[in-house]
């Protein structure tokens, strides 16, 4: 479904609410990681030269008594917003109340305001993160319009997104949340094929729904990481003391025999003695991995197995490092698949979803060369299972 973006709306003289997400990590009270922020100034910018004028809001860590108020203000992030806006920006150190009535009512067309963390509304009975209706209505009387823009929030519902989206008469998408939609959403809707989907990550109790959705959709599932351990179990193979969930064979061999053949899970992985950066490593097959080691990245003929397909493909999606790529060591296989994928970018819509998947893809200098890269750990993960998200369900249809 088509959902309305900013760009579908007039916002001059409006009162217009962002709900960004500032949600960045913080270091002894300094930004650490100022890159949401960056990401959402074109939205910002664009209602600023349309005229509108800007109520900017975000949640910040959790907040859950009066210690984590003082750790989690976000006067801070509005100076740095100011910094990168070039303009003032008038930070309001509460989340209601006459205060922030007043400095609303005050600005003017081109100027922008934020207020104090979400969260702090949490503090008197999670009125925040479990959408309390008071507190939505409460917000969405503060402005003409909503739009929303913090898809790493998208998978919960909470007052600032769909509690205010239900009070008011308009709610759009800002640019980053229009482009998860668009990328995440219409590829699965719509792919390009060959769709050949890759995950890996630690654990297959973390995936399975996405495995389950994925192999609705593609037409290959290759799979890689801590989580083929499991699979091979299942298929009754030794793996020595590598990852696994031994709760989840029966599980694993129900997706095998559910897959009919799309699952590809390579034939050689590379070992060591311990779940150690300085770890001797060793190529084994997957029919012969020692008791005494354990598997920490894919081997040779997997990689050029996998990426065999990943050549032809005309859509990849992929969630989960192929191995333990924080060690040096077993970086190989997650490097080499990144790499393939970044070869297929004129031929292929190339998605990254999965918070460690995108460190991986940034650390090694290859994020230019995806299509897209999903901004959201939690929310591309329920978007990958095929699961409607509540903050992107509440704006409003074209
Ligand atoms: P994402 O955040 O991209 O969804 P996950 O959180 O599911 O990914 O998994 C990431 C983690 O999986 C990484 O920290 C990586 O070290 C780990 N991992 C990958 N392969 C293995 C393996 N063979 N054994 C143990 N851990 C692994
Ligand atoms: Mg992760």
């Amino acid at each position: 479904m088509a959902k309305k973006t900013i760009k579908d709306i007039n916002v001059k003289g409006k009162k217009v609410l962002i709900r960004v997400d500032f949600n960045v990590p913080l270091k002894n009270g300094e930004i650490s990681d100022e890159n949401r922020i960056v990401e959402a100034l074109p939205t910002i910018k664009y209602v600023l030269s349309q005229g509108g004028r800007a109520i900017v809001f975000s949640h910040l860590g959790r907040v859950k008594d009066e210690a984590d108020k003082a750790k989690n203000s976000l006067e801070i992030v509005a100076k740095r917003l100011s910094e990168h806006l070039n303009q003032k920006v008038v930070f309001v150190p509460v989340t209601r109340g006459k205060a922030l009535e007043d400095a609303i009512n005050a600005l003017k067309n081109g100027e922008v305001l934020m207020f104090e963390n979400t969260r702090f509304e949490d503090i008197d009975g999670n009125k925040e993160s479990k959408n309390n209706p008071e507190l939505g209505q409460y917000w969405a009387s503060l402005g003409d319009v909503f739009v929303n823009d913090a898809f790493g929030t998208a998978h919960r519902a909470a007052a600032s997104n769909v509690g205010i989206a239900a009070n008011i008469k308009e709610t759009v998408a800002g640019f980053l949340l229009e482009k998860e939609i668009n990328f995440i959403g219409g590829t699965l809707e719509n792919p390009q094929r060959p769709f050949v989907a890759i995950l890996g990550g630690a654990k297959v109790s973390d995936k399975i729904e996405v495995i389950k959705n994925l192999l609705k959709i593609a037409d290959t599932v290759l799979i890689g990481g801590g989580m083929a351990f499991t699979f091979f179990k299942a298929q009754g193979l030794e793996i020595g003391k590598s990852l696994l969930e031994a709760d989840k064979v029966d599980l694993a061999k129900e997706l095998l025999e559910l897959a009919k053949g799309k699952i590809i899970l390579g034939d050689d992985v590379i070992t060591g003695k311990a779940f150690d950066p300085e770890t001797e490593k060793n190529v084994r097959s997957i029919y012969a991995i020692p008791s005494d080691e354990l598997g920490l990245d894919i081997g040779p003929r997997t990689i050029a197995e996998f990426e065999s397909y990943i050549a032809k493909a005309k859509t990849v999606v992929w969630n989960g490092p192929l191995g333990v790529f924080e060690f040096a060591k077993f970086a190989e296989g997650t490097r080499s698949i990144a790499q393939a994928i970044v070869e297929v970018k004129n031929q292929a819509t190339t998605i990254i979803g999965g918070g460690d998947s995108a460190a991986a893809v940034i650390q090694f200098g290859l994020a230019e060369g995806f299509t897209h890269i999903s901004t959201g750990g939690g929310a591309s993960l329920e978007y990958l299972e095929g699961k409607v998200l509540p903050g992107i369900e509440c704006v409003d249809n074209k």
